[in-house]
């Protein structure tokens, strides 16, 4: 990416623009369902974890930098602008994924095509990163990618276990109980237990 960050707006200047025409664009946005209360990415959905308590949108928004990037549309390299009609909130995984579009409708589509959030890493990163929301921008980048890659490996464990490898099993074991007395301790309930990871996925 080119450019200067410096003359794009901020993450709720790009909000203000697509509030009152993004259902022409945008059809599926998480905001015909929830409004604009919680900062979410425009791809997938995902919510990240601020204060949403906060007295004005501008500082909920404003705040979610560094959980959500301000994507470009059309590529600034490939001739696109600075401009909130070029710019859309991701996050971390939605913006790492996608390719450099050399058209605004091309990157229209990306958006739109999108596969919502998984709930179990909408509830991880809840969980993880609530008590985090006073990181600086490049902090939550390189957090938010450590946690994911973990995750990913995590997925792949709770993976093995299902299919009965022991190992697998084993390590899954000792990472929910330590997940359960963790959140013991700080006085909150720990629901997942290894029996509901056998099941099925959560939708
Ligand atoms: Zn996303």
């Amino acid at each position: 990416m080119g450019g200067s960050r410096r003359d794009m707006p901020t993450l709720y200047g790009i909000v203000q623009y697509w509030r009152g025409r993004y259902d022409e664009v945008f059809p599926n946005l998480k905001a015909a369902y929830i409004g604009w209360g919680e900062p979410f990415c425009f791809r997938c959905g995902w919510l990240a974890p601020v204060d949403d308590t906060q007295a004005t949108l501008a500082q909920i928004w404003n705040s979610a930098r560094g959980w959500l990037d301000r994507a470009h549309l059309q590529d600034l390299a490939l001739g696109g602008s600075n401009g909130s009609e070029n710019l859309v909130p991701l996050c971390r995984q939605c913006h790492d994924i996608m390719d450099p579009c050399d058209s605004r409708a091309e990157a229209i589509a990306y958006v739109n095509d999108g596969v919502p959030v998984d709930s179990w890493w909408q509830m991880h990163t809840d969980a993880i990163f609530n008590s985090e929301a006073n990181l600086d921008v490049p902090h939550k980048t390189k957090i938010m990618r450590d946690v994911y890659t973990r995750w990913v490996e995590q997925m792949r464990m709770i993976e093995a276990a299902k299919r009965g490898n022991p190992q697998a099993v084993k390590r899954l074991e000792k990472l929910l109980e330590w997940a359960r007395r963790t959140a013991e301790r700080e006085g909150r309930h720990f629901p997942v237990t290894i029996d509901d990871l056998r099941g099925s996925h959560p939708v």
